[in-house]
């Protein structure tokens, strides 16, 4: 019945509005999709990549004999595995910045199909899924976090249970981009917390964070840090995309 209301009404709504892409306003066959053009800018994230923290590899020399990246096979991260569905490229960024800042929440729709199929074996292996917090006043000035959405997207497609404040920021933090690792991690240091009354929920689970886009790694791995500390057995990491080390991106051709 509501299944039936609603194609009912997305019918409606495309006799009103001809269905456009989300990101170019170009028509398409259906609301909630992207054109042909804005498809083939996207890159999937597909192997060779780090089987550890999901960075992109150029060739699949560049892992170890166990098939890390230098910085996962020199300090290995806290989680499990990482995985993205995107390239962060400028591609990506049609899709996640107007996501991010822009009020276009729906967007995750397409971003979280794309993620299940890049993460369907951690989300295959989660008992529940998080998002990466944001600070309150973060949460105050864009009125939701991107994250989030994400998150419950996946738990429906999973059939899992999401918690959206299982983490929460205790104070906010500054951009990490342009830091070394060491400044990030101090940064992240104390600033994320475990919800107390989510506590009880993450004794013996697994659990699958979630973010939009996974830069350094340094929040995943302080969420990971504290969440493992709460009592978690294990934790995977599931972004929308990933932006490439830098340091192993020479010679590669766009
Ligand atoms: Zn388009
Ligand atoms: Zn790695």
């Amino acid at each position: 019945m509501r299944q039936g209301l609603r194609r009912l009404g997305v019918a409606v709504l495309d006799a009103l509005l001809p269905p456009s892409c989300l990101t170019c306003d170009d028509p398409v066959q259906a609301q909630g999709t992207l054109c042909a053009a804005c498809w083939g800018r996207l890159h999937l994230l597909t192997p060779p990549f780090c089987r550890r923290c999901g960075v992109p590899f150029l060739h699949a020399g560049q892992g170890d004999a166990a098939g890390l990246c230098p910085s996962c096979h020199a300090h290995p991260p806290a989680y499990d595995a990482a995985r993205a569905a995107l390239r962060y490229d400028e591609g990506a960024k049609r899709l996640l910045l107007p996501f991010k800042h822009a009020d276009r929440t729906e967007l995750a729709a397409p971003l979280a199909a794309r993620m299940a199929r890049a993460g369907a074996e951690l989300l295959a292996s989660a008992d529940l899924i998080a998002p990466v917090p944001l600070h309150r006043w973060r949460l105050a000035a864009r009125r939701y976090n991107q994250a989030a959405l994400l998150a419950r997207r996946l738990g429906t497609i999973a059939g899992k249970p999401w918690i959206p404040d299982l983490l929460r920021r205790t104070r906010p933090t500054p951009a990490l981009e342009h830091r070394s690792a060491t400044d990030r991690a101090a940064l992240l240091a104390g600033a994320i917390a475990v919800a107390p009354r989510a506590r009880d929920r993450l004794v013996g689970r697994r659990v699958l964070l979630v973010d939009d886009v996974m830069t350094s790694g340094a929040t995943a791995e302080a969420c990971a840090r504290i969440l493992l500390a709460a009592g978690a057995v294990g934790v995977d990491v599931l972004a929308a995309a990933r932006v490439p080390d830098p340091r192993l991106e020479s010679g590669r051709s766009a």
